[in-house]
């Protein structure tokens, strides 16, 4: 039975960029920065936080891109990872199914959706008509791979029964602007339930790990989304 996951997409962080003396990414991005202004005397014990809170209410960017942070996405679907990977400025690793054989598949539900309930009536070729479910279509296409398998095809052939929803990983390093510009895509209301959910989550991690960087983004756990706060 394929196993189906619900609200269960969840992230890792594997790193945050630090400096090879143990600098935090604030005094990294401070060190870069003060490059520009030739200011490297001015940095004291607690300088990197407002240097970097100045930098960000600027829009200075490109000084934020000296810190960066690598990701794991887990029980995430692949048109979670279909949206991600539209991001460019990413370097991305992920699950193959040409590769990976996926017999016991995995695959992900709309939060609130009952994978048990009967909604659609298909009719066979003898004429009889049954009633299916998710958690039924995606039981069929488990079949369908596995009998593929079995009958000789490789995982690269059989993956093309594979839904949608099927269960990937996928690992994400990118540098702090490019996050934000992935939080203030997917955290936003109009974005897809499954990346806004899991990035919404991600954003509020990282907000308490990486101080003043996010910090103008505004979560709302009403709507599980988040925007930056307009002031
Ligand atoms: C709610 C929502 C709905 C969407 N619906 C669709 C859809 O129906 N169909 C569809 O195809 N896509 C859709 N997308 C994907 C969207 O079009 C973008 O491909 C995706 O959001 C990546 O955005 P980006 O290009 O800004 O980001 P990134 O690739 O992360 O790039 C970051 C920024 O770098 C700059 N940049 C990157 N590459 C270049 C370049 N080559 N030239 C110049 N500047 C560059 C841009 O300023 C860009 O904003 C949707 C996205 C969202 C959030």
């Amino acid at each position: 039975m394929a196993e189906i996951l619900q609200n269960k997409g969840s992230h890792r962080i594997l790193a945050v960029m630090t400096g090879i003396e143990g600098e935090t990414p604030l005094e990294l991005i401070e060190t870069a920065g003060r490059t520009a202004y030739q200011s490297r005397d001015k940095i004291t014990d607690d300088s990197a936080v407002k240097f970097t809170e100045m930098i960000r209410k600027r829009g200075h960017e490109s000084v934020i891109e000296h810190s960066a942070m690598i990701v794991e996405f887990n029980d995430v679907s692949r048109g979670f990872t279909h949206e991600l990977v539209r991001h460019r400025l990413v370097a991305y690793t992920q699950e193959s199914t040409r590769y990976v054989d996926e017999s016991n598949f995995k695959v992900v539900i709309p939060p609130d959706k009952n994978p048990d309930e009967k909604l659609v009536t298909l009719s066979l070729t003898n004429g009889n008509l049954i009633e299916v479910s998710f958690g039924d279509w995606m039981n069929l296409n488990e079949q369908m791979y596995r009998g593929l398998r079995k009958a000789g095809w490789v995982a690269q052939d059989a993956r093309q029964v594979l839904p949608i929803a099927t269960k990937s990983q996928i690992v994400a390093t990118a540098n702090f602007r490019e996050w934000r510009h992935i939080f203030r895509l997917r955290c936003a209301l109009n974005a897809h339930w499954e990346i806004r959910r899991v990035m919404v989550n991600l954003l509020r991690d990282v907000k308490k790990r990486v101080p003043v960087i996010f910090d103008d983004f505004e979560i709302d756990d009403e709507t599980i989304s988040a925007k930056i706060k307009t002031s």
